[in-house]
């Protein structure tokens, strides 16, 4: 599999939005690793994970050919990951088609809301079930269930394909124990995990900040989910937790590294 994060910024994304941002704006330009656009990925130019409102950024600033995505998949509601409104460029009057392209899984909330939102359109959606592994193209694929956005199930992604395995972790919180039941029996070639809150712990339970997400892998070591030899990348940081530059210093000592938008990498 070759993973492209697109987006690794937290909802307020980097520059941040309408505030005094931590990291100078005059310091930050696109392609810079702080540039963060709001999170989302791309897995082997056909699977996007999350429609956010910096969709179209993401595609100019990495060549991207939209019309290749079959498969949309969304991790939860909230805005920075499920911008509803850029559903209906798939669709007539904005082009010919008559259906979409693509086909949509998602959690009971975010298909609501599509059908909601397009009651006439005829979008495919597939509705994800925890724990439950799915068929997609040539990969499998298992949603996990995060600590956040409760009461939505919010998904944190574990694929499968070719004997590869995956873990696309954005928006986690400090998962549950039937989360850490089910991780227990994974063995992960690759990770990309959140670290929203960086440096600086908001004590919001429903994200990680880095003495957080060190927890997290020392656990996920003990049980055998990652090791030593494991990448493991971060994704969805906000400007309060550090510049890029930081978090690779404070991240170091933990066999972990900061993820930017662009990253792109094998698993
Ligand atoms: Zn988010
Ligand atoms: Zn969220």
């Amino acid at each position: 599999m070759t993973i492209q994060l697109l987006g690794t910024g937290a909802a307020d994304g980097i520059p941040a939005i309408f505030t005094e941002c931590r990291i100078d704006p005059r310091t930050i330009s696109v392609g810079s690793k702080d540039c963060r656009t709001r999170a989302a990925a791309l897995i082997d130019g056909c699977i996007k994970i999350d429609l956010g409102p910096d969709t179209m950024a993401q595609i100019q600033q990495n060549q991207l050919c939209p019309c290749d995505w079959d498969n949309i998949i969304f991790t939860h509601s909230h805005e920075d990951h499920f911008t509803v409104s850029e559903l209906q460029y798939a669709l007539y009057p904005f082009n010919p088609n008559e259906y979409a392209p693509f086909t949509i899984y998602s959690n009971p909330t975010v298909k609501w809301l599509i059908e909601s939102r397009y009651p006439d359109w005829p979008f495919e959606i597939v509705q994800t079930k925890l724990f439950e592994t799915i068929q997609i193209g040539n990969y499998q694929m298992t949603p996990v269930r995060a600590k956040h956005a409760e009461p939505e199930e919010c998904q944190n992604l574990v694929f499968v394909k070719d004997g590869r395995t995956f873990g696309y972790m954005t928006d986690t919180g400090w998962w549950p124990d039937e989360t850490w039941d089910y991780l227990s029996g994974v063995k992960f070639d690759s990770m990309v995990i959140e670290c929203t809150d960086g440096l600086k712990d908001s004590g919001y339970d429903g994200h990680l900040a880095l003495c957080e997400l060190v927890e997290v892998l020392e656990r996920m070591h003990k049980i055998g989910t990652i090791d030593a030899a494991t990448p493991v990348m971060t994704t969805h940081h906000s400007h309060y937790g550090g510049s890029h530059a930081e978090l690779i210093e404070a991240m170091r000592p933990y066999g972990c590294q900061p993820g930017y938008d662009g990253m792109t990498f094998s698993v």
